[in-house]
């Protein structure tokens, strides 16, 4: 049926591709982005569970353009909006977020501009769009739909639960007729029910995307020196951005000072700092001034910078979904970027006590306790698997994997090395432990195995034991992070509380016997390979004028007060970098360049291109 108004699907797929060429450059759409568009489009709820990066923001900004109405994004961070809304305005899009950092009279010059119809979208978080003297302002302004950004955070099973969310589900009491649209990166089934059922959807379009990225390169390692390591990884990203995350405070700021001291500027970003020095280092790493970020969990949601080329998890994160998520931040721009973790079994044990302690702190019911320690457990199996990590991924996401070999990750390009004579490794350090009586923790043992003559193993006369020494050619940390592949793969105990000793279990007596093979991954991993993808994406772009464009990039985003990539993205400079265009005509091609920012931004960049050939011709 086409009513008055109503496109075809022919139609409708024109005056799409028509409205991203125009407004963002934009040639095709990602996967279920046309999906998600009607849906908005048609006014029917639904409920979009896409990965970081799939490009969740263009599904809710078309339909009000195309349909010159005003929608409201409900989002959770002011960062997020700000940028959000700058974007949109450099695209020459009409957006306006209401917040608590305006002034009264910005505030009201957008309360009038809303009364006039001049914006499309408008961005408010929870609390605020939930105000009585709020919803009156958007009762009568005729709102079109919500779509609700980060929607995981309604459902206490995901793992950034908000309670302000909560307040959400008046919305479809309020505003009956109006269509509610979720977005969110968390896809577990659980919580995707758990948001149509709190948003009241009513049955919603469910559209779920493919969870793998496939230009991200995983690689797990063992960790045996944390910030030589991270340094090392570092390195291969000179003058890229990157994100270092770690699980403490402390460990963040210790950290950045020593890849500081190393050579490699970094900077400490946690939710202990003041306010203003975390907006400091927000900004100068949104603007490309600063390129290394050692942080928290607290570091992320507001961080847009679309060529993030590096994610470094200098411990194990405490689930899949916010390694996911923490690893979606680093090639949003398409391009392949590196994700590394640096694993130890130790990890496990700091997380389960930080679980508990928080039980204390209030208790939580039984079923939310196991819920966690299960997360847990499949973030564990993720590490410790010798699987490809792409299909270890998706599977935890309910997706199959259908390529064979991914070219990716470590697994896959064969870069995890096996321990040689694991099994006989492994008897010396059960021999060990059986030798000291099981009555002593990993620390202990390590130095009776590395014949360390330390004072506690003189007093216990374990220098007197036939296993002292026995791997004395290794280093400490070496041997420590062999003992936790142990007890990793469940052939030595570990007990729990705050003095943990090891233990022998049946399956390492099985080993002592040489019933059970071992197979341990060598601590001290060779160098890593280049991928297929890697070296295809630099072909043929000039190095030099990539630089020189990023660095005109930077200077047009200081001067306008924007983040860089607000100006153009990597994959954008890349793409100059390559065809060199010294006119608009030219330039128009390029990927990422609008009318808009064509008109704005073409003749600054075609000169300073011409300016490079010409200074190269000489
Ligand atoms: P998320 O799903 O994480 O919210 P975004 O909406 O921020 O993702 O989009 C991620 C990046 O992809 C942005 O830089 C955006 O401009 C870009 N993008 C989104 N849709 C497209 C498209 N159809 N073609 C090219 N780039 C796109």
């Amino acid at each position: 049926m086409t009513g008055p108004g109503v496109s075809s699907p022919s139609q409708l797929d024109a005056r799409i591709h028509d409205a991203i060429r125009r407004c963002w450059g934009f040639e095709t759409l990602r996967p279920l982005q046309r999906e998600a568009i009607e849906a908005g489009l048609s006014q029917t709820d639904s409920l979009v569970v896409m990965p970081t990066g799939g490009g969740k923001s263009l599904c809710y900004q078309v339909p009000p353009l195309l349909a010159q109405r005003l929608d409201v994004v409900v989002s959770p961070l002011i960062s997020l909006m700000k940028d959000q809304v700058d974007g949109l305005r450099a695209c020459g899009y009409p957006a306006a977020a209401i917040h608590s950092h305006l002034t009264s009279s910005e505030r009201h010059a957008i309360t009038q501009g809303l009364r006039r119809g001049e914006y499309r979208l408008l961005l408010v978080s929870p609390e605020r769009l939930m105000k009585g003297e709020f919803l009156e302002l958007l009762e009568a302004l005729d709102i079109g739909a919500f779509a609700v950004d980060e929607a995981h955070c309604i459902s206490h099973w995901g793992h950034d639960f908000r309670p302000e969310y909560r307040r959400l589900a008046m919305l479809k009491e309020r505003f009956p007729g109006t269509s509610v649209h979720a977005f969110t990166a968390t896809a577990t089934p659980r919580v995707r029910n758990d948001i149509i059922e709190q948003l009241r959807l009513d049955d919603p379009n469910v559209l779920v995307g493919v969870f793998d990225r496939p230009n991200l390169v995983y690689r797990v390692l063992p960790r045996t020196n944390a910030p030589l390591q991270v340094a090392d990884v570092l390195r291969r990203h000179r003058n890229e951005a990157a994100i270092v995350y770690c699980m403490t405070r402390v460990q963040t700021e210790k950290l950045a000072a020593s890849l500081t001291g190393q050579g490699i500027k970094a900077e400490a970003y946690h939710a202990g700092m003041e306010a203003a020095a975390r907006g400091r280092t927000q900004d100068a790493f949104a603007s490309e001034s600063l390129d290394v970020v050692v942080a928290t969990v607290a570091f992320g949601m507001g961080i847009d910078r679309s060529n993030v080329r590096c994610v470094v998890h200098a411990t194990m994160p405490q689930s899949v979904e916010h390694y996911q998520q923490e690893t979606g931040r680093a090639g949003r721009d398409g391009l392949e970027a590196e994700c590394v973790l640096l694993y130890s079994g130790e990890d496990v044990f700091r997380w389960r006590s930080i679980i508990e302690r928080n039980d204390d702190d209030e208790p939580t019911d039984e079923h939310i306790r196991t819920a966690r320690r299960e997360i847990l457990w499949h973030m564990q199996n993720l590490c410790r698997g010798l699987e490809c990590r792409h299909r270890a991924l998706s599977r935890y996401f309910g997706q199959p994997y259908e390529r064979d070999g991914c070219d990716a990750c470590d697994v896959c390009l064969g870069e995890v090395q096996g321990m040689p004579d694991s099994t006989v490794t492994a008897q010396k350090i059960l021999s060990c432990i059986a030798r000291v009586g099981q009555s002593f923790g990993i620390g202990h043992v390590v130095r009776v195995l590395r014949g360390a003559s330390a004072e506690q193993v003189t007093r216990w006369e374990h220098d007197r034991v036939s296993t002292f020494g026995l791997l004395r050619d290794m280093s400490d940390r070496k041997v420590t992070n062999l003992v936790y592949q142990l007890v990793d793969h469940g052939l030595l105990e570990r007990t729990e509380g705050d003095r943990p000793l090891v233990r022998l279990n049946q399956r390492s007596i099985e080993v002592l016997r040489g019933e059970r093979q071992v197979q341990l991954v060598d601590p001290e991993q060779g160098s890593v390979r280049k991928t297929r993808a890697a070296t295809e994406s630099w072909e043929g772009v000039d190095r030099e004028l990539f630089e020189r464009l990023r660095a005109l990039r930077r200077r047009l985003a200081g001067e306008r007060g924007v983040p860089a990539y607000v100006i153009f993205g990597d994959a954008t400079l890349r793409e100059l970098a390559h065809l060199r265009p010294t006119t608009l005509e030219v330039m128009a091609d390029v990927r990422g360049v609008g009318s808009k920012k064509l008109a704005d931004l073409g003749p600054v960049f075609t000169e300073a291109i011409r300016s490079f050939l010409a200074g190269r011709d000489t």
